[in-house]
C-alpha cells in the first residue's frame, strides 16, 4: 500500500542574499508502508531538503506530498505538526535528546506531544527502550550516555511513537562500526514492525542494507532501484488509518505536563535559569527596596514633623506694656492651655560685659522663667552641686562662651561677673535647637539684677504634644493676655500637613523613578538573557516540533518557564529586599515598616518582570522553523 507520494514537487530557496537555489527540481516519487530506503547522492544535491518535504518540516515550493492518499503538503502547520506527532519520527545525526534529563523523557516526547497521559507515556517509553536493549538508561541523564546509546534512544522515540515513517538524517554519522550496526540492526526492526524506514547516508555499507536506493543529484532522482514488490513486513504489521482531523489528538496539551516539562527543562538547565532569576531578583529586590524604604522614609518624615516642627509654637511680645500678667507668670499660664507640654519665657537683657578673673567678653546675657530644658530643647551640663532651677546668684553659661572666658571644671563652682554682678556658673548649655546662639551666650534666673534694662522684647517658647501645636497656637495669646491678645503676636508651623506631603510625595517620586528604571533595566537583562536562552535551544525547540509540537505549545513552554523564574526570582528579591532594607532601617535608626502585601507583591513582580522579559523569546521560540533549526547543531 503506498504510504506517500510525491509528485512534481519542487524546492526552491530563495535566500535574502544571492540567487534562488532549485534544490528538488520536479520530483515524482512513491514509498510503501513497509520499505527501507535509503538515498544517496552528492552534497547539495537535495537529500536533506527531500527528508525535511518528507516529514513535513517544510513545504514544497509546487507539486503535491499525499500521506496515505491524502494531501499533506501545504497544510497548515499545525496540522502538520498534528500529522507528525502522530505518523512520522525522526532521527538525526546530531541525537536531539533533551540533554541533562532521563532518557526516558526524550523518548515519551511525541507521546506528550499527542496528549498521552503520563503513566502511559512511561509504560510506552519504557518499552521502547527495553526493545532497544536501554531499559536501564531510562532514568539515567541522556547526556552521559555514549553516542550509540543516544542513536538507540531516538530510535525507542520512533517506536514509542509507534509511527508510520522513520525518516533518519546520516544516523550513524557520528558512530563506530559496532554501534553503526546496532543502530541499523534496530532501524530494522523498526521497519518489520511496519514502519517505513528512510536513511539518508554516504555510507554505502548503510546503503546496502536497504530495500531500495534511491540517488539524488542536483535536485532531482537520477536513479532508483524500486522493486515492484515491496518487502513485506513480519512483525505485528497492521493496516492503519492516517488522518489529518483535530479529533486525532488532543488539542492542547495537559496542563499538568506542561508545567512538568516546564519544570524539569529549565531544572536541566540551570546556569541559564540562575542567570535570568539573578536579572528578576535584582528587579525585584530594588522594587521591594524601594517600596519599603518609601513606607520607612514617610513614617520617619511624619515621625520627624511630630517630634520637632509640630510640637513647637512661640509667642512675641513687648515687654514694656501693660500686662495682666507678671511676666514670670507666662509660662504657668501656657501650661494651662489644653495641649502644652512645657513652656518657657525668655527675655533679651542688653549686651554686657562678662568677665572671669583673666578674661573678659561682651555678651547678651538672657533671663529665663520655666522649664528652659524642654521648651526650647535646650540640654544643660549641670554642676554635680547643682539641683532644680537657677536661684538666685546663679547662671548657665554657654559651652562655647565658657570656653572662651577659660572657664575650667564647672564642678569647681567658678563664677563670672555680670554687670559688676558675681555668678556662680551652675551648668553649661551643649546644646540648644529653638535658640541656637544660647551656646555662646548666658542665662540668668528671673529674679536676676538688671531687669531694669530689659529690651523691649519677651519670647514665650511652647513645646506642645504631638500635632497639637495649631490649636495651642490659636489659644496662647489669650491665654498669657486675656485683655490685649491681639498684642501678641504666635508663630506656630501652621503649614506643616501640606509641607508633609510634599515632602512624603517627593521622597515618593523619587523612590517610584528608581523602581520603574530598576524594572526596565531588569526586564531589557531580561529579554537578552531569554532570548540567548532561546537561541542556545534552537535545536531542541526545533526538535520538538519536528516530534509534532505546535507554536503554541513552544510558545507556552517558554512562557511557563518565565513564570517559574518570576516566581523563583521574586521569592529571592523579597529576601534580599527584605534583607536590605533592614540594614538600612538599623543603620539610620529608623523603624523598619514591612508591610505583608510586598511578600506577594515581591512573586507577583517577579512573574510580571520574567513575563514581560520573556514575551519576545516565547514569539521567537514558537515561529522557530524546525527544517533550519535542527541542522544548526
Ligand atoms: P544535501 O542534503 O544533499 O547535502 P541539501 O538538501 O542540504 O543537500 O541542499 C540542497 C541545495 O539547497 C544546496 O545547494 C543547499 O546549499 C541549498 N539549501 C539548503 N537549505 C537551504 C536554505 N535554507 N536556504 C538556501 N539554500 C539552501
Amino acid at each position: 500500500m503506498t504510504l506517500i507520494h510525491l509528485r512534481n514537487v519542487s524546492r526552491i530557496y530563495t535566500p535574502a542574499h544571492g540567487p534562488e537555489v532549485h534544490a528538488l527540481r520536479d520530483v515524482s516519487l512513491e514509498i510503501d508502508e513497509g520499505e527501507f530506503i535509503a538515498i544517496v547522492g552528492p552534497s547539495g544535491g537535495g537529500k536533506s531538503t527531500l527528508l525535511n518535504l518528507l516529514g513535513l518540516l517544510d513545504d514544497p515550493s509546487s507539486g503535491e506530498y499525499l500521506l496515505a492518499g491524502r494531501r499533506a503538503g501545504r497544510v497548515n502547520r499545525s496540522a502538520a505538526a498534528r500529522l507528525r506527532s502522530r505518523h512520522i519520527a525522526f532521527i538525526f545525526q546530531a541525537f536531539h535528546l533533551l540533554e541533562r534529563r532521563p532518557a526516558i523523557d526524550s523518548v515519551g516526547l511525541n507521546l506528550l506531544y499527542r496528549g498521552v497521559a503520563l503513566r502511559q507515556r512511561q509504560e510506552e517509553s519504557v518499552r521502547a527502550l527495553a526493545a532497544v536493549g536501554l531499559k536501564d538508561a531510562a532514568w539515567q541523564n541522556a547526556s552521559t550516555l555514549s553516542g550509540g546509546q543516544r542513536q538507540r534512544i531516538a530510535i525507542a522515540r520512533a517506536m514509542a511513537g509507534d509511527a508510520r515513517l522513520v525518516l533518519a538524517d546520516e544516523p550513524t554519522g557520528n558512530l563506530d562500526s559496532v554501534n553503526t550496526e546496532l543502530v541499523l540492526d534496530e532501524l530494522e526492526r523498526v521497519n518489520r514492525r511496519g514502519a517505513a524506514v528512510v536513511i539518508v547516508t554516504h555510507s554505502p555499507e548503510v546503503a546496502a542494507r536497504a530495500g531500495r536506493v534511491i540517488r539524488i543529484s542536483d535536485g532531482a532522482v537520477v536513479s532508483d532501484t524500486r522493486s515492484s514488490v515491496p518487502r513485506e513486513a513480519s512483525e505485528s504489521m497492521q493496516p492503519r488509518h492516517i488522518a489529518a482531523t483535530p479529533g486525532d489528538a488532543r488539542t492542547f496539551l495537559r496542563v499538568t505536563d506542561m508545567v512538568a516539562d516546564a519544570w524539569a527543562s529549565i531544572a536541566s538547565r540551570k546556569t541559564q535559569t540562575l542567570a535570568q532569576c539573578v536579572a528578576v531578583v535584582i528587579a525585584v529586590a530594588l522594587s521591594i527596596i524601594t517600596l519599603g524604604l518609601s513606607a520607612s522614609a514617610d513614617a520617619q518624615v511624619s515621625e520627624t514633623f511630630d517630634a520637632h516642627l509640630n510640637r513647637e509654637v512661640t509667642a512675641r511680645w513687648a515687654t514694656g506694656l501693660p500686662s495682666s500678667n507678671p511676666l514670670a507668670d507666662a509660662p504657668s499660664a501656657a501650661r494651662a492651655v489644653a495641649g502644652v507640654e512645657a513652656a518657657a519665657v525668655v527675655v533679651d537683657l542688653a549686651a554686657t560685659a562678662v568677665s572671669t578673673d583673666s578674661v573678659t567678653a561682651q555678651v547678651q546675657p538672657h533671663m529665663v522663667v520655666g522649664d528652659l530644658e524642654e521648651a526650647a530643647r535646650v540640654d544643660i551640663d549641670e554642676a554635680p552641686w547643682h539641683r532644680g532651677a537657677l536661684q538666685p546668684g546663679e547662671a548657665y553659661i554657654g559651652d562655647l562662651l565658657a570656653r572662651d572666658l577659660e572657664l575650667g571644671d564647672i564642678a569647681l563652682a567658678p563664677t563670672v561677673q555680670v554687670a559688676g554682678e558675681r555668678y556662680v556658673v551652675a551648668g553649661l548649655i551643649t546644646e540648644s535647637a529653638r535658640l541656637p546662639l544660647l551656646r555662646g551666650e548666658l542665662l540668668l534666673g528671673a529674679d536676676a539684677p538688671g531687669l531694669d534694662s530689659l529690651a523691649p522684647e519677651a519670647t514665650l517658647l511652647v513645646t506642645t504634644l504631638a500635632g497639637a501645636a495649631p490649636q495651642v497656637a490659636s489659644q496662647l495669646a489669650r491665654a498669657i493676655n486675656p485683655f490685649a491678645p491681639d498684642e501678641i503676636s504666635v508663630v506656630a508651623p501652621s503649614d506643616d500637613s501640606r509641607l508633609r506631603v510634599q515632602i512624603e510625595a517627593g521622597v515618593q517620586a523619587t523612590l517610584i523613578a528608581f523602581t520603574l528604571l530598576a524594572l526596565l533595566v531588569a526586564i531589557a537583562a531580561l529579554v537578552n538573557t531569554t532570548l540567548m536562552a532561546v537561541n542556545a535551544r534552537r535545536a531542541e525547540i526545533g526538535m520538538r516540533k519536528a516530534l509534532g509540537a505546535k507554536e503554541r505549545d513552544i510558545g507556552i513552554l517558554i512562557a511557563v518557564e518565565s513564570v517559574y523564574i518570576g516566581v523563583l526570582g521574586g521569592i529571592g528579591g523579597l529576601f534580599v529586599g527584605m534583607m536590605a532594607i533592614i540594614a538600612v532601617t538599623i543603620s539610620q535608626r529608623w523603624a523598619p515598616v514591612f508591610d505583608v502585601m510586598l511578600m506577594p507583591l515581591a512573586v507577583l513582580l517577579g512573574v510580571v518582570v520574567s513575563s514581560a522579559g520573556g514575551a519576545l523569546a516565547s514569539v521567537r521560540a514558537a515561529r522557530l522553523r524546525p527544517a533550519e533549526n535542527l541542522r544548526a547543531s
